[in-house]
């Protein structure tokens, strides 16, 4: 058992961990406080290839795996959790569900561009009235001679806004429930589809949230993505690399609330000592450290086996659930280490603290991920 990183993936890790302090840094705030989608930096992670690091060179991607990935997706959301997530959604939920479920002309025309940042992507499976119960979706999808007609309404969909390609389910066969839906691809400026309501949120600010509305939306035939009513096993399976991408994106964010907060008590004086001197200070760090460390494990567990070609849906939501719950403490924990100051935003440790409660909730909340590893572990 090898815990090492290579040299080529240290040399990643800092040469993200680089950029996002050089360029996302300084605008962290700003785009936080106006909602502003950061277009510009994901077009440059685009041309950096941090827009398909799990995909093959053949196909414009940059031929890593998802150990390389979550290395990428944690160093990204240690400065913005709000890049983490718009770069994970656009990856690992809607380039990944074309590039295993698409046939070879759908792979060839959509992949290289998502890869390389030129298009972004979206995935929409929840519904209104439909969302840890999924598989009870309600939009339809008809097949009228050479198109599908679609209508219906998804909710929460990261980047639904921005994106140039979105994936989505729908129901084709009422009658066979999870059997019954299937996956498509649909393009920006497709007539009868229009994204909706953009959500106010607590945190993850600078990332985009939608609604999609499909109003007899005609999309041509080819663009079934996978077999018809094979759209909910599809996007299960998504979800096995979506859940790791979930674990990363908290794990950045739990290292991140604890980097501020333990370089934070080494400068804050009270009773004439800095406060990482008192052993409350202390054993605080220490949990948030071993805490964070032990996600780390389950998440590069995961990421290991799926490179390996191993099913993950169990380490996947092992790591998705304990890093998710590890990162909203250690955000916690974090603003209580900085007294007022973690209240304030002048300071990073406020916005961790509201960005990281989204990592228990989105791809299936803390319950379901207990559900699943449940189901899992009783298979047998
Ligand atoms: C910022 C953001 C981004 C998102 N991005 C996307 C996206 O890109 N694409 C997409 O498709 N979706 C996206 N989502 C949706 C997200 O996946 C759902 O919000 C999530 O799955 C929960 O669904 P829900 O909100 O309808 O809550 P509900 O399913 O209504 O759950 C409410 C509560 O009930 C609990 N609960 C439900 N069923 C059970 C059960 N059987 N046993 C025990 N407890 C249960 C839940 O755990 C939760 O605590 C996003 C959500 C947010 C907030």
């Amino acid at each position: 058992m090898d815990f090492q990183l290579s040299e080529e993936q240290q040399q990643l890790r800092r040469s993200v961990r680089e950029f996002a302090e050089r360029e996302i840094a300084p605008n962290v705030m700003k785009w936080d406080e106006a909602g502003e989608f950061p277009m510009e930096t994901i077009k440059e992670l685009g041309r950096l290839g941090l827009m398909g690091v799990v995909f093959p060179t053949e196909y414009g991607g940059a031929g890593m795996g998802y150990v390389e990935y979550v290395l990428a997706i944690e160093e990204l959301s240690r400065i913005d959790g709000s890049v983490g997530i718009i770069v994970a959604a656009h990856t690992s939920l809607c380039s990944n569900h074309i590039f295993v479920a698409g046939n070879e002309e759908q792979r060839r025309k959509y992949i290289p561009k998502l890869a390389t940042g030129e298009f972004i992507g979206a995935w929409g499976l929840t519904e209104p009235s439909s969302g840890s119960d999924a598989g009870s979706a309600r939009m339809t999808a008809v097949r009228k001679k050479d198109c599908w007609v679609l209508n219906g309404t998804k909710t929460f969909c990261t980047n639904g806004h921005y994106a140039d390609v979105l994936v989505v389910i729908a129901v084709t066969d009422r009658t066979a429930h999870t059997h019954g839906l299937s996956a498509f691809i649909v393009e920006k400026g497709t007539k009868g589809f229009r994204a909706g309501k953009k959500e106010n949120k607590l945190g993850l600010r600078a990332s985009d949230t939608a609604e999609l509305i499909f109003e007899d939306c005609c999309i041509p035939a080819q663009n079934l993505l996978g077999k018809e009513d094979d759209g909910f096993i599809d996007a299960m399976r998504v979800l096995d690399g979506g859940r790791i991408s979930i674990a990363a994106l908290s794990l950045g964010m739990a290292q991140g609330a604890y980097d501020v907060a333990l370089k934070y008590s080494k400068q804050r004086k009270q009773f004439g000592k800095p406060i990482s001197d008192f052993q409350a200070i202390q054993w605080k760090l220490a949990d948030m450290a071993t805490e964070i460390d032990a996600a780390r494990l389950l998440t590069m567990r995961s990421a290991s086996m799926k490179d390996a070609g191993m099913k993950t849906t169990l380490e996947s939501s092992m790591a998705k659930l304990y890093a998710s719950e590890v990162a909203v403490r250690c955000a916690n924990e974090s603003v209580q280490i900085h007294g007022g100051y973690g209240f304030i935003k002048d300071y990073p440790a406020e916005k961790f603290y509201r960005d990281v409660k989204l990592c228990t909730i989105g791809e299936g909340t803390s319950e379901i991920q207990r559900m699943v590893i449940a189901r899992q572990l009783l298979k047998d």
